[in-house]
C-alpha cells in the first residue's frame, strides 16, 4: 500500500484515521500532533522570556517514550532562549534492565548536548527494586513500590532543580487506561486529580498546591506510532520490559482496549476526549474540598497528609525485614 502523502511505502495503516503513511510522513504527522497539543495547553507560559526562561525537566527513562518525548522537545524548543531543558533518570536498581536503558540515555543526551542528571533509590533510600520484590514486606505488586519512590525522587529533584514543568512521555494508549481505570474503581476524586495533575490547558488548569505542574506532550500519540517513530529515527531507546512489570489490572485493560480498538478504532481518542471534559468538571467540583491539608513528612520533609509520607512508611517496612 503506498502513502497517502506520496509515492513510498506505506509502514503504517492508522484505522481510527484512515491514514496510510510512510515513515517520513508517520514521524512529520507525530511531530505535528505533539506540536499542536503543546500548543493547545499552553505549554510554554507567555510570562517566560530569554531573560527569565521557563525550567523544564523531563523525565527520561530511556524507553521510547522518553526518548522520542526528549527528541521533539528539543528540536522543537532546543534554541528556543525562552525554554531551559534538562533530563532527569531515575535508576531503580533492576538487574538486567535499567543499566541498559541508562546507556540509552546517556547516549541521547550527550548527542543533544542536554543537561542529564541520573538518581538512584539505591543512593537516595537504601533500596534496591530487586531486593524489594525479593522481600516484599508489604505483600503488594512491585508496581506498587517503585511507583511511591518515583513520584518522590521525580518530584523532589524537579523542585531541586527549579523546574517550572515536568514532562513526562505518557503517550495515547497509558492515558485511555488510566482514564478506563479510573472510572471503572468509581474514583471520581482521582479523576479530579487527574485532571489538575496533568491534564488539560494550562490555562485552564488549577495549580495542585505545592506540586510542580506535569505535562504529557506525547498524550494524543498511541503506544504503536511512538515506537514506529523511535525505529524510524534510529533514536537510542531500550525496548525491554522491565521483568518486575506486574500491573495485573492495567494489563487486563490494556488488553480490553486493544480488543476495543481493533473492533472499534478511534476508541482511545474518544474514550480520552469525553474523560478529559468529564475530569474538567470533577476538578471544577472537587476543588479546595478534598479536605486534605498538606504538611510535611516528620522524617523526609516533603509533602503529605499524614505525619509520616508513604515513601517513608514503606521503607520502614523494607528496612525491618
Ligand atoms: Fe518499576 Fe514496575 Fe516500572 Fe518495573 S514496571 S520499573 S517495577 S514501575
Amino acid at each position: 500500500m503506498e502513502c497517502d502523502k506520496c509515492d513510498n511505502e506505506a509502514v503504517m495503516h492508522a484505522s481510527y484515521s484512515g491514514a496510510h503513511l510512510c515513515g517520513t510522513h508517520l514521524c512529520l504527522s507525530v511531530d505535528k500532533r505533539v506540536r499542536r497539543r503543546i500548543r493547545e495547553d499552553s505549554l510554554l507560559s507567555a510570562d517566560s522570556t530569554p531573560e527569565n526562561p521557563e525550567k523544564w525537566v523531563i523525565g527520561l527513562s530511556g524507553g521510547k517514550d522518553s526518548v522520542v518525548l526528549t527528541h521533539i522537545l528539543d528540536e522543537t524548543f532546543g534554541n528556543d532562549p525562552r525554554v531551559e531543558m534538562m533530563a532527569l533518570t531515575i535508576h531503580e536498581g533492576i538487574e538486567g534492565y535499567r543499566d541498559a536503558s541508562v546507556e540509552a540515555c546517556v547516549e541521547l543526551a550527550e548527542s543533544l548536548d542536554m543537561r542529564h542528571e541520573m538518581v538512584s533509590y539505591e543512593d537516595e533510600f537504601g533500596v534496591r527494586m530487586d531486593d524489594v520484590v525479593e522481600d516484599d514486606p508489604e505483600n503488594m505488586a512491585p508496581c506498587a513500590y517503585c511507583g511511591v519512590f518515583r513520584r518522590d525522587l521525580l518530584e523532589g529533584y524537579a523542585e531541586e532543580f527549579g523546574a517550572d514543568k515536568l514532562l513526562t512521555g505518557h503517550n495515547l494508549d497509558d492515558e485511555a487506561q488510566t482514564a478506563l481505570m479510573n472510572i471503572l474503581e468509581g474514583d471520581i476524586k482521582q479523576v479530579a486529580k487527574h485532571f489538575d495533575a496533568s491534564l488539560g490547558s494550562f490555562d485552564d488548569r488549577h495549580d495542585q498546591r505545592d506540586f510542580i505542574p506535569r505535562a504529557k506532550p506525547l498524550r494524543d500519540i498511541p503506544e504503536k506510532e511512538v515506537a514506529l517513530y523511535a525505529h524510524i529515527k534510529e533514536l537510542p531507546a531500550h525496548i525491554t520490559e522491565c521483568p518486575h512489570a506486574s500491573e495485573a489490572y492495567r494489563g487486563e485493560i490494556q488488553k480490553l482496549l486493544w480488543k476495543l480498538e481493533e473492533n472499534h478504532p478511534g476508541t482511545r481518542h474518544s474514550i480520552m476526549s469525553g474523560y478529559e471534559e468529564l475530569a474538567a468538571l470533577t476538578a471544577e467540583r472537587y476543588r479546595g474540598n478534598d479536605g486534605a491539608d498538606l504538611n510535611e513528612c516528620e522524617q523526609c520533609g516533603s509533602k503529605t497528609g499524614s505525619q509520616i509520607c508513604r515513601k517513608c512508611r514503606l521503607i520502614e517496612s523494607i528496612n525491618a525485614v
